[in-house]
């Protein structure tokens, strides 16, 4: 089905993760606003809303910006960073997630797209920032290489023409994703994927 939605002032950030991810979890998630509460979901928004209070924090020589809000003009995204670090007058984004580092890389995405946003803001150069994964205590430090700006813009642009056109995308090729994905009972890729074919047969028997 085909839904006409005006487009929104800004693009959530954290909805270019879902983007990245799988554009048809974007439209769920985004344009049509539905979302499924699994463990793992109510365990992300409680670990989130621990690091969520507003406030400064001085931690040696880095000073710590919590729940820092940012946005793009140009690009027509904003959300929230986490954290915002500043050492030496360089800032850099920190982004917590609950579980381990994913095999796919929709979480560098939302972080640089929070990095084009704080350029934007400060007119300051953003090298790199970072991401903290509870599951695995560990923090990954990601480099906003010019590879990633432009697949940042590419999910951008294509996150403002999905809601442009209201289209529910196909799932995915890869099914690991799905297996992963808290929309799949909602989403049915495979039944998705099965009428889809039945569909084109359909057609080309005329
Ligand atoms: S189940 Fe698969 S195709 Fe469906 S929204 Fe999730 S990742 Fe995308």
């Amino acid at each position: 089905m085909t839904t006409m939605q005006l487009e929104p002032e800004l693009i959530p950030l954290a909805m270019l993760n879902a983007l990245a991810y799988c554009p048809r979890r974007f439209v769920y998630e985004y344009v049509q606003g539905e979302m499924l509460l699994n463990a793992h979901v109510v365990e992300g928004t409680l670990r989130h809303a621990a690091v969520d209070a507003e406030g400064t924090a001085w931690r040696g020589e880095v000073v710590q910006h919590r729940r820092v809000y940012v946005w793009s003009d140009r690009l027509r995204i904003g959300g929230f960073c986490d954290v915002v670090e500043e050492q030496a007058g360089q800032l850099q984004p920190v982004e917590y997630k609950k579980g381990k580092p994913g095999k796919w890389p929709s979480d560098h995405v939302q972080l640089c797209g929070q990095a084009l946003c704080l350029e934007e803001r400060t007119g300051q150069m953003i090298g790199q920032g970072a991401i903290f994964y509870f599951a695995a205590r560990r923090r990954e430090v990601v480099v906003f290489t010019p590879e990633l700006r432009a697949q940042t813009e590419q999910v951008v642009a294509a996150a403002h023409a999905l809601v442009a056109s209201g289209e529910l995308p196909p799932p995915v090729e890869q099914r690991a994703k799905c297996r992963e994905c808290s929309l799949e009972p909602l989403c049915m890729p495979r039944l998705a994927g099965l009428l889809e074919r039945w569909q084109a047969r359909g057609e080309e028997l005329g």
